[in-house]
């Protein structure tokens, strides 16, 4: 589509100015919607939790050619199910006080810390390669080249 192109060149031309809040803003956006960060193409994944190896609209690489890139994506992922943990004991605790359903606040919270990582990981590795825009705009060589595996 015309206005991808035009997206991939406004964000390219944004990051060339550095760090800024409304980039951070629309990277963020994009990546929460499980889209390429870069240019806000959707199709980023092939199944649930196989991300493609580049954008098929920008090319940009998605694991920006580094190995370890997933780890960032990773302690996203184990943050936000802590956090998810903590808020639906609070909820649960501060709710039902002082007659609280102590089975239920263990197997809920058991279950949820086996869903929650398995629902939020894709959106974990858009929101990630987000924010690492954000902070390390991509290079040139992000979008050329094959990409092995
Ligand atoms: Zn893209």
């Amino acid at each position: 589509m015309a206005s991808d192109s035009r997206d991939v060149v406004a964000t390219i031309g944004l990051a060339a100015g550095g760090f800024s809040a409304r980039r951070l803003r629309i990277l963020l956006w994009r990546g929460v919607r499980r889209r390429c960060p870069n240019c806000g193409a959707g199709g980023a994944f092939e199944s649930w939790f196989r991300l493609r190896a580049r954008c098929g609209a920008c090319g940009l690489r998605l694991d920006r050619g580094e190995n370890d890139f997933f780890l960032g994506a990773f302690t996203l992922n184990f943050v936000t199910a802590e956090l998810a943990l903590c808020a639906f004991m609070l909820a649960v605790i501060v709710a039902l006080w002082p007659a609280v359903p102590w089975d239920f606040v263990l197997y809920g919270g058991a279950v949820l810390m086996v869903l929650m990582p398995l629902i939020f990981y894709p959106f974990s590795r858009t929101i990630w390669l987000a924010i690492d825009l954000a902070f390390r705009p991509a290079t040139g060589r992000e979008f050329r080249g094959e990409v092995e595996g």
